[in-house]
């Protein structure tokens, strides 16, 4: 079977908030602990899941979270009110939006609206500029996760094929930045794709970001290649719970890979200790 090293995002995450616990204790000795405000609009049950998943983590390394729950019917203009108040609070360090917002919310004016300075998601355009530049300021969560676990494989992108698997603003162009800065030749491939299985073949890293269960398939994967699956894909497997599957065909993929992340338990617990990360910096640079 798996010949490959398999990246335990779970105990990678681990470290990184052991490593974080001192830098807030270092914060509140100095008077300032290290606060998130969590803006959550409607009633999303996967996002309300993600929310309270994000504050009981923040809670087990210090962080004090301030949760802004807002009904459904929230206006744009009304989300912008609270987004304001929270700029303004010398106590809030960080300030998470929640996706996705309801329909008929702006959703483009509402993140443009966050301080970058507390943008610890990293989805302003300063902070998306600024990563364009390579003098990142805040690095949106998901993409860094990848970027640890490939640190995490002992691959060094410098000189190699990267090939990243979907375009978006949130994870796909950001995480193709930061393989480009590292070094990497790297390919973007989005649903216009002529040939993904060619580019697939050559790749030395794939960051799969599509939102497509197992579109990779197993036998694509270049031998001994670096495999980051950031797909959670919740599939109806006949049983009482969905299966959430990765964008990649894990058993196959991994038969090949060099290294591989597993779904769950790979490159989401990273997206997590990412953004508390964001979040202590924030806290250390106010
Ligand atoms: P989006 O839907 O915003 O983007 C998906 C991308 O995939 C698009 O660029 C799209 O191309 C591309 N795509 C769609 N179909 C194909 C195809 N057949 N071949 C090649 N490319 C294709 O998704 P996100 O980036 O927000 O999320 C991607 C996945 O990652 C989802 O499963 C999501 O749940 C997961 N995710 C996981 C996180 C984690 O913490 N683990 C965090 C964030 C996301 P085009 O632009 O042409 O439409």
């Amino acid at each position: 079977m798996s010949g490959a090293t398999i990246l335990d995002g779970k105990a990678l995450s681990k470290q990184l908030l052991d490593q974080l616990a001192g830098r807030v204790e270092a914060c509140k000795a100095r008077g300032a602990t290290p606060c998130l405000a969590v803006v959550l609009v409607g009633d999303d049950p996967a996002s309300k899941i993600y929310v309270r998943s994000k504050e009981r983590r923040a809670a087990k390394v210090g962080i004090a979270t301030a949760d802004h729950r807002l009904p459904a019917t929230t206006t744009t203009d009304e989300l912008l009110a609270r987004i304001d108040e929270l700029n303004r609070d010398d106590a809030v360090h960080g300030i998470l939006v929640q996706l996705p917002l309801p329909a008929g919310v702006d959703e483009q004016r509402v993140l443009r609206s966050v301080d970058p300075r507390k943008d610890v998601d990293g989805f302003h355009p300063d902070n998306l500029g600024l990563l364009m530049l390579g003098t990142p300021r805040f690095v949106a969560c998901t993409p860094q996760g990848c970027m640890r676990l490939i640190e995490h494989a002992g691959v060094d992108p410098s000189g190699k094929r990267a090939l990243v698997v979907g375009r978006s603003n949130i994870v796909g162009k950001p995480v193709a930045q930061l393989l480009l800065h590292a070094n990497a030749t790297v390919t973007i491939a989005h649903s216009r794709t002529q040939d993904l299985e060619a580019e697939v073949r050559r790749a030395d890293i794939i960051v799969a970001a599509v939102g497509r269960p197992e579109l990779i398939r197993g036998e694509w994967i270049r031998a001994g290649a670096c495999v980051i699956d950031v797909g959670m894909n919740r599939v109806d497997a006949g049983g009482p719970k969905p299966k959430l599957l990765g964008d990649v065909e894990y058993e196959a993929a991994a038969a090949r890979a060099g290294s591989i992340t597993p779904v769950p338990g790979g490159v989401g617990p990273m997206t997590i200790a990412c953004l508390l990360a964001n979040v202590v910096s924030a806290a250390e640079q106010a």
